[in-house]
């Protein structure tokens, strides 16, 4: 547990449409000092502010993960954060000109690309990690988030969302670059119809669509092409769970183990880490 801190070697930009407004936006990942964390910087405000990615700074948990500290309020950070991790990445700024990133395909992918694309850095300090020594456990109604000691950082999950294909998704595998990259980055966003029908009358997901997101209605899975995994849906849930836990602000050596996990459960747990740390 001797790591140095990493953070990307250079400046590099994605643009995309946001999935609430529907708006072209642009995001830019810029080097940090070392101890700085995962800084996201409002630069479409005056005076750029900034909110750090720690999960104190979580302010809503309904659907996505949502961050603020003043005026720099941004949601649905936990994809790119997500990628951040899986490479290693400790510091980094990410500025935004607006309150979202671009949705890009409802998954991880793009922001790995990014970060493969421009390498990372390694720094003088040492970096943080959260040893799991004791079980802690979190739950809520049918969902429960166990953490577990365990020789590297790993995560089983278990999703249910109906019948047939959509029945019992289980899946267990170490969370490393290579993993992640390969197992976990490409499942996209999927949602319930019913539920967006909601959020589309509220004038919400303008930026909606097929091109960012699995459908299931009716026992029925809508989306473009075919699914990328056969249980693309338990591998969603397992990035958002490496994204959300990084707001802990820790590596964490231990095994995740995810009885329908959302949101709300995943930061509560990297609320207990960070209490625990
Ligand atoms: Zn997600």
């Amino acid at each position: 547990m001797n790591k140095k801190q990493k953070t990307i070697k250079a400046s590099c930009r994605y643009s995309g449409i946001t999935l609430h407004t529907g708006v072209r936006a642009h995001l830019t990942l810029k080097p940090a000092p070392e101890d700085s964390g995962i800084i996201i910087v409002r630069i479409d405000l005056p005076n750029h502010p900034s909110v750090k990615a720690i999960v104190t700074n979580v302010i809503d948990v309904q659907r996505a993960t949502t961050i603020a500290n003043g005026e720099a309020k941004v949601h649905t950070v936990e994809h790119v954060l997500a990628a951040l991790y899986a490479f290693g990445i400790d510091n980094a700024i990410i500025e935004m000109d607006g309150p979202e990133p671009p949705i890009a395909d409802g998954s991880s992918a793009p922001y790995v690309d990014l970060i493969k694309q421009v390498g990372s850095k390694i720094q003088k300090g040492k970096k943080k990690y959260f040893i799991v020594k004791e079980p802690l456990f979190v739950e809520s109604g049918e969902s429960r988030l166990i953490l577990l000691p365990c020789e590297n950082y790993q995560i089983s999950c278990t999703v249910k969302y109906g019948d047939g294909i959509l029945d019992t998704q289980y899946l267990s595998i170490p969370i490393d670059t290579e993993t992640f990259v390969q197992e976990i980055s490409k499942a996209r966003t999927f949602c319930i119809y019913r539920e967006i029908e909601e959020l589309m009358i509220k004038g919400l997901i303008k930026g909606g669509s097929l091109d960012n997101a699995v459908i299931l209605k009716d026992g029925i899975i809508i989306c473009k092409d075919e699914l990328r995994y056969d249980d693309e849906f338990v591998r969603h849930k397992m990035l958002d769970i490496v994204g959300d836990l990084s707001l802990s602000g820790f590596r964490i050596i231990g095994e995740v183990v995810a009885i329908k996990p959302g949101h709300p459960l995943n930061v509560e747990l990297a609320k207990l880490i960070l209490h625990n740390a």
